[in-house]
Parts: structure tokens; sequence; C-alpha cells
């Protein structure tokens, strides 16, 4: 089925350049990357861009990493939001050490690293947490006989109580930080799917920044008739192209949303990106006072068919943004203001 090829929300050595503190950015960045400048301030806002990888936790192959790599050398000065999963280290046979250098090979001293979690049953039940086939964004639950690997990528993490996902974040964090990546403060809901009891676990786990606010109205196409489109729907439907951060509150603290409004590329096409850039450039040119905050990404295990997307709409909006004198600049979650 296509579904499953869309990663929805869908799929060693010390590493110290990596184990900093905080957001994960490199403590002399700025975590932008200036591309336009305005030259009159007439519009002294800007459009921020946030451009974000989430890593399913389920292969780390070389084809998707080179694809990586590649956007990486063309464009040196883009941050990304590297959304980590620990899943990969519970695989069965898994080598940790190359794992981290795979991960780390897409990596750069400006990203911010955050986390991602999606339902995977050899990460639960290594958190302690009994791992539950049921319910499932397709509507048909996980086959046991699929889990000889690793299997349940496709339930919710929303099917879980807020102790066991904290359980579960635990588990996450202190893997990949032993691993060398210190996980900031930012996350996103595998499959966007950051209900109640997940955002009061991540406030209790010290996290302040979650992006799983998705623009269902581009998910749209590609869900029809599938069950998580309708719990996407009454989670985020009011979400669209140009929704800013916002507050959640929590039993345990507030999260800033940021709202993950340009999709990923698995759903959004490089056209669909533009719209969304051209979106936030007209609200900008409404308030030419305030900045406008864009989210765009792909998935890593994805990336080699989808990232070609967010390539070239990076290079229309520069474009764009050059041609009509709109400053853009590409940032980190921590760096939007
Ligand atoms: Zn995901």
């Amino acid at each position: 089925m296509a579904t499953f090829l869309r990663f929805f929300g869908l799929a060693a050595a010390a590493l110290p350049l990596f184990a900093l503190s905080g957001c994960g950015a490199a403590p002399d960045s700025t975590g932008e990357d200036a591309v336009a400048e305005a030259g009159d301030e007439l519009i002294a806002g800007k459009v921020q861009i946030v451009v974000s990888v989430d890593w399913e936790g389920r292969e780390l192959a070389a084809t998707n990493l080179d694809a990586m790599k590649a956007f990486r050398s063309a464009n040196p000065t883009v941050p990304l939001v590297q959304f980590l999963n620990a899943a990969y280290y519970f695989k069965p046979g898994a080598d940790a050490a190359a794992t981290s250098v795979k991960i780390a090979s897409v990596l750069k001293p400006s990203d911010e690293l955050g986390l991602h979690i999606h339902g995977w049953k050899r990460l639960f039940e290594a958190s302690g947490v009994a791992f539950r086939t049921t319910p499932t964004f397709w509507g048909t639950p996980v086959l046991e006989d699929s889990c000889s690997f690793d299997c349940g990528h496709e339930v919710p993490i929303s099917a879980y109580n807020t102790g066991e996902l904290q359980s579960v974040i635990r588990t996450s964090n202190a893997t990949l930080r032993a691993n060398g990546f210190a996980i900031g403060k930012s996350f996103r809901a595998g499959g966007w799917m950051a209900t109640t009891s997940v955002r009061e676990a991540l406030t209790a786990e010290g996290f302040t920044v979650d992006s799983s606010a998705a623009n269902v109205a581009l998910l749209s196409d590609e869900l029809v008739g599938l069950p998580v489109l309708g719990w996407l729907k009454n989670l985020w439907g009011s979400v669209q192209s140009t929704s800013q951060p916002y507050a959640i509150a929590t039993r345990s603290g507030s999260l800033k949303e940021i709202p993950d409004n340009g999709a990923l590329a698995d759903y959004a096409t490089s056209a669909e990106m533009v719209t969304v850039f051209q979106a936030h450039k007209a609200r900008l040119k409404l308030s030419p006072t305030k900045n406008t905050v864009m989210s765009i990404g792909f998935h890593q295990e994805t990336a080699k068919t989808y990232l070609p997307r967010v390539t070239s709409a990076i290079l229309r909006i520069k474009q764009i943004a050059a041609a009509e004198n709109i400053r853009v600049v590409f940032v980190t979650t921590a760096a939007v203001k």
C-alpha cells in the first residue's frame, strides 16, 4: 500500500561534537541562515523557516543517508531540526557504535537535536511498557507474526498513558545521550499524534517545545479514508498554512507548540511548500514588523525519494525572497522568535 511508503510522521565512538547541552546547537551558532536582507527595511519582519527531519526508527539505509549528505552539501548553512529516534538501538543485533556513526554522518553542529517517537514494540518493551497492537493509523491491528524483528510503527503513541510515555521518553533520551546525541527540549510525535497524554509526558520530562501540530489540509489527499486522518482533524483541525507558535498548557507546565504548517515532503509537494511560503510572504506584507514562522521537512527513511522536493522548494523560496526583498532565515526551533 502506498501509504506504507510514506513514513507518516509515517517510519561508536565518542561523538563529542553532538554531545552538547541544551538544544544541541553549537554554542557559536545563531541557528540562522540569512538569505536575503531587506534593503529599505520597509518590511522589518522576516520569514523564519524551520526545516525538520523525522527519524522513524525503522532503518538507516545508505541511499537515504547519502541523499541527506547531498542536501547538506548543497545547503551548507541551513540548520536542520533532527527529531531523532532511539528505536534503532533496540533492533535485534543492533550495533550501537555503527548506528551512531551512521546517524552522526548527516548531522552538523548547527543542528538542533530533538526527539521523535513511534510505537515500536522493542523500544516500548525496553522501557518497561507493555506493547499494544491497536489502534493503528491504518485501522488494521499489528499482526504479532510481523514482530520478529520489530513492529508497531503504525501504533499511535497516544494509545499509551502519561506514565508509560514518560518511561519511553526517558529511555529514548538516555539511549541517545549515551550514544553521543544530547537531545534538547523539542519533540514531534509519530504521526503528529501529540494528544493530551503525550503533551503531559513531555512537560513532565522537561520538554518545552512540540512541533506536532499538523496542517491537516496538506495530508488529506494521502490519508483519505484512514483512521489517522480523523484523529488529526480532531487534534489539529484549526491549524493552517500560516498558523503561528502558541502555548499549550499541560498539568506539568506549558509547551510551545510550533505548528508543522508546511507538513513533510512525503505529503507536501515542492509547489505546495512554495504556496505555503507565499502565504507567509503575504502575512508579512500585511504585518511588516512581525516575524512569521514556517515549517517544512522530510523523513530520513524516505529522503532519497522526497528530499528533492525540499531542495527545490528552498531554491525557489530563495529566488522569490531575493526578487521581492523579503528577509528569509532558516532557523532551529530554539532560534524562533
Ligand atoms: Zn514519524
